[in-house]
C-alpha cells in the first residue's frame, strides 16, 4: 500500500458485494486485518478487519467527491506529503 491512501471505514453490515466477482480476495496483512482485492482483476478494493469493520478504498467508489465520503481524521502523520493539507482534520500518529 503506499503512504498515502484514503479509505472510508463502514461496519460489515453496511457493505453488500454485488459484483460479478463476488466477495474480494483477501491476503492476510496483519494479526486483525487482511487486504481485498478484486477477485477477476487484482484491483485494490480495500482492507477487511477482524472487528466488523471494512475499509474501502476511495478511488474504488464511483463517485468519489459525495461529501460524506470527505475525509474525518488522518493517521500516519510522520509519513504525509508535504502538500497534502490536513488543517482540518483530526490527526493520530
Ligand atoms: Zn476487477
Amino acid at each position: 500500500m503506499p503512504a498515502s491512501f484514503v479509505w472510508i471505514e463502514l461496519s460489515k453490515e453496511q457493505i453488500e458485494w454485488t459484483g460479478p466477482g463476488g466477495l474480494p480476495t483477501v491476503w492476510r496483512s496483519s494479526e486483525y486485518s487482511s487486504r481485498a482485492f478484486c477477485s477477476q482483476c487484482g484491483s485494490t478494493i480495500g482492507a477487511i478487519d477482524d472487528k466488523p469493520t471494512v475499509a474501502i478504498a476511495l478511488g474504488t467508489f464511483d463517485s468519489p467527491n459525495r461529501q460524506g465520503l470527505a475525509p474525518q481524521s488522518h493517521s500516519y502523520i510522520s509519513k504525509l506529503p508535504k502538500w497534502w493539507r490536513i488543517d482540518h482534520l483530526k490527526t493520530c500518529d
